[in-house]
Formats: C-alpha cells, sequence, structure tokens
C-alpha cells in the first residue's frame, strides 16, 4: 500500500498525536467499537475499545476494485467446491491421512453426502484475505492470502470504524480526507443474506441460531449482526456446541429443534479448530449437519476454505474445471493467486522441500489451520521439514511482500507509539443457492486489518492485527 494516508507534520506531531488518542478512545466507545478485556471475558460489566489504528491506511483504488469485483466469482467458486464431493475427496487425500481434524470433518461430509440431504439451502458467509504484494519490477498486485468460509469476523464492527476514523481526521484538521473514509456496513450486508436464508426456511417462528464460543470476548461483533436480524424481527438465540448437546433433537423431518425452538440456521461463530470440539461437539455437529436447518457454512463449504483446496485450486486446469466455458472469470479469480506449492509425497513435493530449503525467506508454509498464528515462517521452515514426515500436512505459498506504512496502534494496556505496519483486506461475500438455483450472490462489504511490520501472523482475535479503514489513493 501507498506511503500513509495523513500528512508527515500530523504523523510525527506529538502533541497533536496525545490529543487524538484521546478523542479516537472515546470515539471508538461512542461508536461500540468493543472488546471485552481479558480480565473478565466472561461478562460486558467492564469492556474496553477493540484494537484499531489512529489513521486509515492508504489503499490503490484500481485494486480495491478488483477485490470487490472478483468477490462473486469467489462466492461461486466456494459454492461449487462444496458440492462437488470426488473434486474434495481427491484435494484432501493427503492431508487427512495425517490431520485428524480435517479428517474428522471430512468423515462428517462423507457420511451426510450419503444420505439423502434434509436441506437444498445452502448459505455461505465468507471473507476473502488479500495482501498487495510489491516487487520491485512492477507495481503493485491484489494476492490472496486466504478465504475463510467459517466464522469470518468482524463484519459487525467494521461497519462503524468508518466514522471513527472520519472523525479523528477532523479533529487532526484534515476535513478533506476524512470524506475519502469509505461507507461500509458489511453487518447490514451479512445481515440481509442469513434474513434471506431464513425467509427461504419458511418458518416465522423458527430461530437462527448463533453457535459460540465459550469465551465470547468479540460479543460485540456478533452483537452487530445479530441487532441487524432483530430489526428485521428474526429471532436470534446463542448457544454453544455444549448447550445444544444438552437440549438439541432432530423431530422425524430432521427439523432441529434447541431448547423446545426450531433453528431456521446454524451460524458458526466457531467450530474451525481441534480445540473447539470435545467428543460431544462432534456428535452436535453432526446432527447438524444431517438436521433441516441451513448450516452457514454446512461442512463442505467449510472443507471448501481449507489451505490444501486453496493450493489444488492453483495448478493448472483446476479453476476450469468449476468454470468450464468460462476463461475471462478464470482469468479473473487466477489473477489473485500467489505461488502455491504442493507438498504431496512424490516427486513435486520434493520440488517444493528442495526449494523451500533453499529459499525459506521467500515462503510461508501453511497448516490446515484457522485462526491466526500457526504459520511458519524462515529458518523455522527448514527445521519443520527436515524434522516432521508430515509433510502432507502442509501447504507453501510465495510470502507477499506488502508496503508498509506508518501509523499508531491503540490497544487496551500498551503504549501507544509510531509503527511500521503492514495491512490486509479482506472482503466479505454472501451466497445463498437453492437447490440448483443461486438466489443470492453479493459482494457485502469490506475489512482492513493492520498490524505491526515485526509480526509475521496473526489476527485481531490473537492480540496482533487491528481494525483500520481504506483510504482510497
Ligand atoms: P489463518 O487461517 O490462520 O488466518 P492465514 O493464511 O490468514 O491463516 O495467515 C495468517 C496471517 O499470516 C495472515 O493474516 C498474514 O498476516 C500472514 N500470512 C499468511 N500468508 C501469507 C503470505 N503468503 N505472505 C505474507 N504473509 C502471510
Ligand atoms: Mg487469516
Amino acid at each position: 500500500m501507498a506511503a500513509e494516508a495523513v500528512p508527515e507534520e500530523v504523523l510525527l506531531n506529538n502533541d497533536l498525536i496525545k490529543e487524538l488518542v484521546e478523542v479516537a478512545k472515546d470515539t471508538a466507545l461512542l461508536h461500540g467499537l468493543l472488546l471485552r478485556t481479558k480480565e473478565s471475558p466472561y461478562s460486558s460489566e467492564v469492556v474496553s475499545y477493540i484494537p484499531f489504528t489512529l489513521f486509515p491506511t492508504p489503499v490503490p483504488r484500481d485494486l480495491f476494485q478488483q477485490a470487490l469485483q472478483v468477490q462473486t466469482l469467489f462466492n461461486q467458486l466456494v459454492d461449487k467446491i462444496s458440492r462437488d464431493s470426488c473434486f474434495l475427496e481427491e484435494a484432501l487425500a493427503g492431508p487427512i491421512k495425517v490431520d485428524m481434524f480435517t479428517a474428522r470433518l471430512f468423515q462428517i461430509y462423507r457420511t451426510v453426502q450419503q444420505e439423502a440431504c434434509a436441506q437444498s439451502i445452502a448459505l455461505c458467509l465468507n471473507r476473502s484475505d488479500y495482501m498487495l504484494d510489491l516487487r520491485p519490477d512492477r507495481n503493485a498486485t491484489l494476492k490472496q492470502i486466504e478465504i475463510n468460509t467459517i466464522a469470518a469476523s468482524f463484519g459487525g464492527l467494521a461497519s462503524r470504524t468508518p466514522d471513527v476514523h472520519r472523525h479523528i481526521l477532523k479533529v487532526a484538521g484534515l476535513p478533506e480526507h476524512s470524506k475519502r473514509v469509505l461507507d461500509n456496513n458489511p453487518a447490514a450486508g451479512l445481515a440481509s443474506a442469513l434474513a434471506k436464508a431464513w425467509e427461504l426456511y419458511g418458518s416465522v417462528k423458527a430461530v437462527v441460531m448463533f453457535l459460540v464460543e465459550d469465551i465470547q470476548r468479540n460479543i460485540f461483533d456478533h452483537r452487530c449482526i445479530e441487532n441487524e436480524l432483530w430489526k428485521r424481527n428474526i429471532p436470534v438465540i446463542r448457544r454453544r456446541f455444549s448447550d445444544v448437546f444438552k437440549t438439541g433433537l432432530l423431530d422425524q423431518d430432521k427439523k432441529l429443534f434447541v431448547d423446545g425452538k426450531e433453528v431456521a440456521i446454524v451460524y458458526f461463530r466457531h467450530g474451525y479448530m481441534p480445540d473447539n470440539y470435545t467428543e460431544q461437539s462432534w456428535e452436535v455437529r453432526l446432527m447438524m449437519e444431517r438436521s433441516q436447518a441451513v448450516k452457514c457454512p454446512d461442512i463442505g463449504t467449510q472443507l471448501a476454505g481449507t489451505k490444501k483446496v486453496q493450493q489444488v485450486l492453483a495448478q493448472p486446469g483446476v479453476l476450469e474445471r468449476f468454470f468450464p466455458n468460462e476463461p475471462e472469470a478464470v482469468a479473473r479469480i487466477r489473477a489473485t493467486f500467489a505461488g502455491l506449492y504442493t507438498m504431496d509425497i512424490g516427486e513435486e513435493g520434493d520440488r517444493t522441500v528442495a526449494m523451500a530449503l533453499a529459499n525459506p525467506e521467500k515462503f510461508v508454509l501453511k497448516p490446515q489451520r484457522e485462526g491466526g498464528g500457526n504459520n511458519i515462517y524462515g529458518e523455522e521452515i527448514c527445521r519443520v521439514l527436515q524434522e516432521k514426515s508430515e509433510r502432507v500436512a502442509y501447504i507453501l505459498m510465495d510470502k507477499v511482500n506488502p508496503q508498509p506504512s506508518r501509523n499508531y496502534l491503540l490497544r487496551h494496556g500498551s503504549p501507544v507509539k509510531l509503527a511500521t505496519c503492514l495491512s490486509e483486506l479482506g472482503i466479505f461475500g454472501a451466497h445463498i443457492r437453492q437447490g440448483t438455483d443461486v438466489v443470492w450472490n453479493q459482494c457485502a462489504g469490506h475489512l482492513l486489518r493492520t498490524k505491526s511490520a515485526e509480526y509475521a501472523d496473526g489476527g485481531v482475535a490473537v492480540g496482533v492485527a487491528v481494525l483500520d479503514n481504506p483510504f482510497l489513493v
């Protein structure tokens, strides 16, 4: 991304920055940019602001537009993959031999594939994440980091950050800059798709169930979407796996009931990491997958978001399988792919290993995990590849090199200092299919997250990245 959004004399004016930081924190609280604290994660008695940048970050307009425009194609692609059991079986054959979490998900996928499908409505709310890759010989290009097909977060709070940055820029004496912060409302975009799927389910009393974790520090992000649903007179309940285990059941038509309430949609904000599951949770997951409830996402869609699938998609001819006779769609998707390499056992995988060992600083080694903080970089790649025999659990990816920019990161309990930062742009997508008909395919808004360049990895939830806004240049 280009340089900073604000002039040097603002960025380096310590007295002004001090004042702006105070204004920023209060404004964030006023707009509901909230996070439960580490000290009291179970309650909202004491809360803080969600970490965010003091200023928005420049993003080239053409690359931002490119990311928006390719989103409906990614929505379609994920949907097509989720239904293609042969493709998933083949793509995940390696990882499911060594990665028990992916294997377990896949086992449920297989089980429900063999049964008559209880629900023909498929709802996917995803977020495709990008970094802007800068190379010495050319302009920055948009490169996909990953696509999140389950529990993609911050659509709620990202709807409230633009007003905060606009206000800060005005107080900083930059009213014209303030006008350039884009509107954004993924909370409404995601809720509209949930509402449409609820309507298609067709039972006014049925609820949308948010499947949530035990510790819900990010509850305010959920609440933004939840309250958008209540505005539309759609009832919402929030339950954990353990709650559903106690009171959940399927009736003879496979309708899902929890606490006696019929569930129209299970919206997963949890369930993407191995330690999210106990044996009971796995039972509950299977029951929900078998049910008539619309799953957001269903298990096939979750598997479509694995790193291994991402790598297989980058191989020659694979996108063409999903978009036959649509070379333009294929080209637009492919243009966003960074180099992705198989770690399968065999000649091709051996070549990948040799390449990584020769230049580890050029790559990222990724396991089949979500949630941040799992990737391996630099010399650590060599160690892992030399020590671990289970290389098929990983994929290798070109390291993307975004342009750093300077900003102040505001985080509860941390001193504010000027930091060199890297940013990641996320685009929210919403897709609904009923049987073979696509009834919804939209881009639902965006998210910019920024982290200090000293960290190679990690999202907002793990305490590394903070919320930001694009400032188009
Ligand atoms: P997760 O599912 O854990 O979020 P990601 O693929 O998004 O996995 O990786 C986590 C973080 O690691 C990203 O937010 C980004 O900061 C960094 N990262 C991932 N892939 C790359 C890459 N190819 N180049 C540079 N940084 C990367
Ligand atoms: Mg990520």
